[in-house]
């Protein structure tokens, strides 16, 4: 929907989600509007949103423009989180949907905010007609770390022995300010080493360099743990690929991006649903499966990646049983009562429905067995895919990143060969 074209740019921070903002405003050739969120909320009660009101006026008078929100999540954190749950930040962000709302399209105010956490937002800031499109500003992967590198490398003299691309295999994780940050270092060392050209040596502490300080802050992966990661993300896409009307695959990465995901495969949904059958469902929780299973199947135990899955595929279980009466043995009631009606948002209350201890037990019992079930049926289909996973995961090892149309060739060759 372009009700407002409203874009919010989700990825970790030194990805250049600013660059990207004010290249497409230079590229449009209007006038750029940045400000962070950080800065409103730092602002006495009533300043902030009248802050936001003179923005988008001035915004109105200079059209088109586009507005650029930086750190989206400073101001648009969902409210009473936190333990600033502060009277100011929820006027600022009242403000701002206001605004939003009363958008005209026909202005030519283009606004854009990027965030790095966008678990957090306020959801009233996501909804249709606001920032309900996002754009993937993810780390780069190799081809474009190199594309990276050479760029901040015009501005040095670097040796005959420079290889840059020996740099870009060796930097998965990085984001473009820390390879920026690898030609500066490089220099440095060059200078204090009184040399004129920088070389690989040099490129390599360099790397070391920006590793140690990354270490904190990001996961990078070594080699054992990346090859786990390659096959797990590879059996998720495997059984998805595998399974009629499963959402389809855009790509699979094992370019970390934060804490909690190492790698991750993106599945999106052609159209917004809110109907599932329990064909779909159980779909959702074998796709949830495959990464469990490919670790097991590959290196005979799992690990402790998996476990976001589990809670997942756990959750659907949960509610199939419980709020959907989609268990045969339980029958087509519901146990849970004030449920959202949109299925994925359901937090199930951990407090004891009014219903016996037989019964609970009954409940824990079927959601046991649907998983189960999908448990068998994944290992079945991944034992009979297994030359699929392992073309697939050798190729997300080399490449970083693959798309779900490269996977279902290899598939469909495997299959073809045997
Ligand atoms: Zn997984």
């Amino acid at each position: 929907s372009d009700v407002c074209s409203s874009d919010l740019l989700v990825g970790p921070p030194g990805t250049g989600k600013t660059l990207l903002a004010r290249a497409v405003a230079g590229e449009a050739g209007v006038t750029f509007f940045s400000i962070s969120g950080s800065e409103f909320v730092e602002m006495f009660v009533g300043v902030g949103a009248a802050r936001v009101r003179d923005l988008f006026e001035q915004a109105k008078l200079k059209a088109p423009c586009i507005i650029f929100i930086d750190e989206l999540d400073a101001l648009g954190k969902a409210r009473g989180m936190g333990p600033m749950a502060h009277e100011e930040r929820e006027q600022t962000l009242n403000q701002l949907l206001v605004e939003m709302d009363g958008f005209d399209p026909r202005i030519g105010v283009i606004l854009m905010a990027a965030t790095n956490r966008p678990e957090i937002l306020d959801p009233a800031l996501l909804r249709a007609g606001r920032f309900d499109r996002q754009v993937l500003v993810d780390r780069p992967d190799k081809i474009g770390r190199l594309a990276i590198l050479r760029v901040h490398a015009k501005q040095v003299a670097l040796g005959p022995d420079a290889d840059l691309e020996v740099i870009a295999g060796m930097t998965p994780g990085f984001s473009g300010a820390d390879l920026a940050n690898i030609i500066n270092e490089a220099t440095l060392l060059t200078v204090r080493r009184n040399k004129e050209l920088v070389g690989l040596p040099e490129l390599q502490e360099a790397v070391e360099r920006v590793v140690a300080g990354l270490e904190k802050r990001n996961r990078v992966l070594n080699k054992m743990e990346r090859e786990r990661v390659a096959y797990h993300e590879v059996g998720h896409a495997l059984v998805a690929l595998s399974l009629p009307g499963a959402d389809p695959i855009q790509k699979i990465s094992i370019i970390p991006r934060g804490i909690a995901a190492l790698g991750y495969t993106l599945q999106l949904p052609t159209e917004d649903r809110f109907l599932m059958t329990r064909t779909e469902l159980e779909n959702k929780i074998a796709v949830l499966l495959g990464g469990r299973i490919a670790e097991e199947l590959t290196f005979g135990e799992a690990s402790t990646g998996a476990q976001n899955d589990l809670v997942k595929a756990t959750d659907i279980a949960k509610s199939m049983v419980k709020a959907y009466g989609m268990s045969e043995k339980l029958g087509a009631i519901t146990l849970e009562r004030e449920r959202q009606p949109q299925f994925m948002q359901i937090q199930l209350s951990q407090e004891k429905g009014d219903y016996s201890e037989e019964t609970a037990r009954e409940i824990d019992c079927e959601i046991r067995r649907i998983v189960d079930e999908q448990f068998a049926r994944v290992k079945r289909l991944l034992g009979e895919q297994r030359a699929a996973l392992q073309a697939g995961a050798t190729m997300l090892m080399e490449r970083e990143v693959i798309t779900g149309a490269e996977l279902k060739t290899i598939m469909e060759n495997q299959s073809a060969g045997r």
